[in-house]
């Protein structure tokens, strides 16, 4: 028998075992006998398994049976969640019992997630002092106090075992990331420092989950916080590209600038190196708003590039003053080193910039200025190519499996993945969407790229008209917050029912309040067309307003396109629109009894020379332009 074999037997068994009992899918055998057939013969696994597979089950009961070290990367903190509370432990009882072998599995996060005990050190010695720490002056006194003494119980100093959430200003008075991180050899609460224990915790487990960004910069650094490893799962693998070209980057703010100064002053006292680069902050800002939200081209903005100048000049001040100031007490000595670690980290990164917006530069670079919450300018600077790192650090190195329930068509090609000629599959879903939903087409409506607004009023309309058939229960999704705004007026104005607008409130309120109240609606742009999961009668109706290509201010998305010409849109753009449209619509069946409609009323899902590709991405529904047919199917499951 093959390891293949032993691994599907187990699934059975396994899953006859869990509450209910049952049999494994079919769609979940085939992926644990590839994933299984994979480790055993090396190489690399892409595959799609689409809603209702119970995918992880089937890739964690193969990498824990293999006996090889894993890493599970994922995007979201939701599927994290269920991994730790559900799925391992059901791995881990099987393991343990059928060959009596320990197993055990450890979550890592980022540096700046746990609390650092040389922070709170010092801050207390500030308090006892009478003084106040310059790094605590912004935070909550308040905050502050409920997470001293949180520090003094906590086993784990993670933030997400708090029982409130601080302020970031708060938060980051008593965290460090990597770069401020004193180091185990210089820091003297490395012994029991909870980034370093969450570490070595990952160190000596079998299964170690993380997310895509955390494993993006171990990659970066050769290992160093995931340790060795064998094997990788790369979960919702759809996502992959974009986080890790945004973790191979680095982002510049006034704050960094400012952060600096305030560890400066500790060191330094008064100093006028202090406040120059203090002002460099403010000055950054001011530079950052006149671009505005938009790329920033090599040799463009000279007056940003002169400020980030001055920023290096005085940085190198700051340092060389601080390097060569004598040693004082250790708590002094401590505060130095940090902050020569922090000056160097952001030296580096504002040479990088530099180097980029000076050029002609070899640095495959991309960089751009966007607005954080709509209103703090961020320098983003990200490398535009990522599969040149992966092919590398990762493909080269060690077997990976890749999985998600939706996948870009170019997958492979993005990721650097071709070379390597990697097994693909596609489990299909346990679903069965030709009897439960719907696609709906609003094919009459006037184009959104031809006629925006004539297209919008009658969008409104046939949103309003398909909300009344199925009593509220819809879950509307935007490509713009404009869009969302002028949805929600509209529709409070005509319907009496619950509408949940985002930017209203936050979003897990929002979320709550959608899975409570079974007539509302909850209106919302991409940040909610993924990781939803409302299973039940609460969701019959996913709406979409119009297909859900890149917007003109994804710039990493658009540089890849204008790289990939001739026909960057075919072949960057489409794919993404694709797997946005197919992530939308997977909101809508969460379990085998859901039933309901897509309704997509942008006229081109039907009449486009590009319908294919989208119509293609999405799970086999069946499909109606008639609007009346969408509505009596939602009245049905309204009033049964
Ligand atoms: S090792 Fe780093 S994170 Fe840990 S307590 Fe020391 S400075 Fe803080």
């Amino acid at each position: 028998m093959g390891f293949a074999d032993e691994v599907e037997i187990a699934l059975d068994e396994v899953v006859a075992a869990m509450p209910g009992g049952g049999e494994a899918r079919s769609g979940q055998r085939v992926m644990a006998r590839a994933v299984a057939e994979t480790i055993a013969q090396g190489g690399h696994l892409v595959v799609q398994a689409g809603t209702g597979t119970g995918k992880t089950l089937a890739y964690l009961l193969a990498a824990a049976m293999s006996g090889r070290k894993t890493v599970v990367a994922t995007y979201t903190k939701a599927l994290q969640d269920q991994m730790v509370e559900a799925d391992l432990p059901m791995v881990g009882r099987h393991i343990r019992s059928s060959t009596g072998r320990d197993f055990s599995f450890a979550v890592v996060k980022g540096w700046s997630n746990y609390l650092c005990l040389e922070r709170v050190d010092e801050v207390r010695t500030s308090m006892r002092q009478g003084q106040l720490d310059g790094m605590v002056e912004q935070a909550s006194g308040e905050e502050v106090d409920r997470v001293m003494a949180w520090a003094e119980t906590t086993p784990t100093g993670d933030r997400g075992d708090l029982d409130f959430d601080p302020a970031p200003s708060t938060w980051g008075a008593l965290s460090v990331s990597s770069d401020e991180c004193l180091g185990p050899s210089d820091c003297p609460f490395a012994g029991s420092c909870f980034p370093l224990m969450a570490r070595r915790r990952a160190a000596e487990a079998d299964v170690t989950v993380a997310n895509h960004a955390l494993y993006a910069i171990d990659l970066a650094i050769g290992g160093f916080v995931l340790g060795d490893h064998d094997l990788v799962v790369l979960d919702e693998a759809h996502q992959l590209e974009e986080s890790f070209t945004e973790a191979f980057g680095f982002r510049l703010t006034g704050g960094r600038l400012r952060w600096l100064a305030n560890l400066a002053v500790r060191v330094l006292g008064r100093d006028d190196r202090v406040g120059k680069v203090r002002e460099l902050g403010g000055q950054l800002v001011a530079d950052m708003r006149s671009h505005g939200a938009a790329r920033v081209h090599t040799g463009e903005a000279a007056g940003l590039n002169e400020t980030l100048g001055l920023a290096e000049s005085r940085i190198e001040a700051l340092l060389a003053a601080v390097v060569g100031a004598a040693d004082g007490e250790e708590e002094l000595t401590r505060r130095r080193k940090r902050l020569i670690r922090s000056g160097r980290s952001l030296l580096e990164d504002i040479q990088t910039a530099r180097l980029h917006l000076s050029g002609p530069s070899a640095l495959d670079l991309v960089a751009w200025i966007e607005m954080e919450d709509g209103r703090q300018p961020i320098l983003k600077v990200v490398p535009v190519e990522v599969g040149p790192v992966l092919e590398e650090n990762l493909w080269a190195r060690r077997t990976a499996i890749l999985t998600s329930a939706t996948l870009p068509m170019n997958i492979v090609d993005r990721l650097g993945l071709t070379g390597f000629d990697p097994r693909t599959e596609n489990v299909g879903s346990p679903f069965d969407y030709e009897q439960q939903t719907l696609l709906y087409c609003a094919s009459h409506l006037a184009s959104p790229s031809s006629d925006r607004d004539t297209w919008m009023a009658g969008a409104l309309d046939e949103l309003e008209a398909l909300i009344v058939a199925a009593g509220g229960r819809t879950l509307a999704l935007f490509t713009s917050y404009d869009a969302v705004d002028q949805a929600g007026e509209h529709l409070r104005d005509r319907l009496d029912l619950p509408m949940l607008v985002q930017g209203e409130r936050p979003p897990k309120m929002l979320l709550e309040e959608f899975t409570a109240i079974e007539e509302s609606c909850l209106l919302a742009t991409r940040k909610f067309w993924q990781g939803i999961d409302v299973p039940g009668p609460a969701l019959t109706l996913v709406a979409v307003n119009r297909l859900p290509f890149p917007s003109p201010n994804e710039y990493l998305v658009k540089t890849w396109s204008e790289l990939a010409d001739p026909a960057g849109w075919w072949k960057v753009e489409l794919p993404i629109g694709a797997t946005r449209l197919a992530q939308a619509a997977g909101r809508l069946v969460r379990k085998a009894t859901d039933q309901g409609v897509v309704a997509v009323l942008d006229p081109r899902l039907a009449g486009s020379s590009y319908r294919s590709k989208f119509l293609d991405a999405l799970p086999p529904m069946a499909r109606t332009t008639d609007r009346e047919e969408a509505e009596r199917f939602l009245r049905r499951l309204r009033d049964r």
